[in-house]
């Protein structure tokens, strides 16, 4: 260790290393310590199946450091609303003043793990119904701490199973034998999950849903409904809805230099598009020289279309040609 660190600091490095072991990771600049980071769960004993809530701390030490207070940030909360992480980030700049002068990390430990024992249930909703989880839900916490009613989930995971098999049906048989096999994925982050669907199936349906009162279009939606539905006719006036229908100029359009050069008095429009369309030239990447001297926009003028560029269809849309093209091969 290098002899420049101050001798807190290393002290307090080496039993931080000596306690958390593998949960801490210390980043260190030229061996010196200049980030340190744990994921802080609740204290529930050795019943790692209990704890519903973590959140990763991270401590830049400042060069004062102890001195002066290091940057502290806590990532990828979960199970915490904004709310209680609010609460959390005010302790700790308490804290952090508190204790100027001394080494801090334990300390905020200690008061991140206190405030997740208190709250050691999932807040907010379940993404898949959005309704929240109430006394009397049976929910599952996924290996990458998100939660879901297990009904939801259950039904989430037969939808994904079904879709793929659809999907790989849809191949041809030599890509059908080179697809992988199918796999559950959590989905908030998409992490590879492993769920008894049978099991979570049996699980009763989430208490708000039952509880909830029928569906019926109020006064308040019928108008937002309306509102919404001008912005819309708004939006695809203005050509800012992409794949709204098929009139219109085209919402992307790929040129040559030479098509702007040839393109006088059409280029059409003040559309914002034709920018685009200028800032795309040359991205084409099959590469056919192009003649045609057409100007966007109007219908009877369209370009010939070329095929789309890496990562988008022929609506601009990204995604689905060029990355995943063959078919479409679920993941
Ligand atoms: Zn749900
Ligand atoms: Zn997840």
């Amino acid at each position: 260790m290098s002899t420049t660190v101050d001798e807190r600091i290393s002290d307090e490095i080496e039993a931080l290393e000596a306690i958390l072991m593998d949960d801490v990771v210390i980043k260190r600049v030229n061996d010196v310590p200049h980030i340190i980071e744990t994921v802080v769960h609740p204290s529930t004993g050795d019943d790692v199946d209990q704890q519903f809530v973590c959140v990763t701390l991270e401590v830049k030490l400042t060069p004062g450091y102890p001195e002066c207070s290091p940057e502290v940030r806590l990532r990828n909360p979960r199970g915490l609303d904004d709310e209680l992480l609010a609460t959390v980030n005010s302790q700790i700049r308490d804290k952090l003043l508190d204790c100027l002068g001394q080494p801090v990390v334990f300390e905020l430990i200690e008061l991140i793990r206190e405030n997740l024992t208190e709250s050691n249930l999932p807040s907010g909703q379940c993404v898949i119904c959005l309704f929240g989880f109430a006394e009397g839900d049976v929910f599952i916490k996924t290996q990458c701490y998100h939660h879901f009613h297990s009904h939801c989930l259950a039904n989430h995971l037969i939808a994904g199973k079904k879709n793929y098999t659809e999907e790989l049906e849809k191949l041809p048989s030599w890509q059908q034998m080179q697809a992988p096999p199918y796999q559950q994925t959590c989905p908030v982050c998409r992490c590879p999950v492993s769920c008894d669907v049978d099991t979570l199936k049996k699980a009763p349906l989430p208490v708000d849903s039952v509880t909830a009162p029928p569906f019926c279009l109020t006064a308040e939606l019928k108008a937002l409904q309306l509102k919404m539905a001008a912005l819309l006719a708004q939006q695809v006036a203005k050509g800012g809805v992409v794949g709204a229908g098929d009139t219109g100029p085209p919402p992307l359009t790929i040129t040559s230099p030479s098509d702007n050069d040839n393109a006088t008095n059409g280029s059409s429009s003040g559309h914002p598009e034709s920018t685009k369309t200028e800032a795309l030239s040359g991205v084409r990447p099959n590469g056919n020289s192009s003649n045609d001297n057409l100007s966007p926009g109007s219908p009877h003028s369209r370009p010939v279309y070329r095929g789309p560029y890496r990562g988008f269809n022929r609506r601009g849309k990204p995604g689905r040609r060029g990355r995943g093209a063959a078919g479409g091969a679920p993941r």
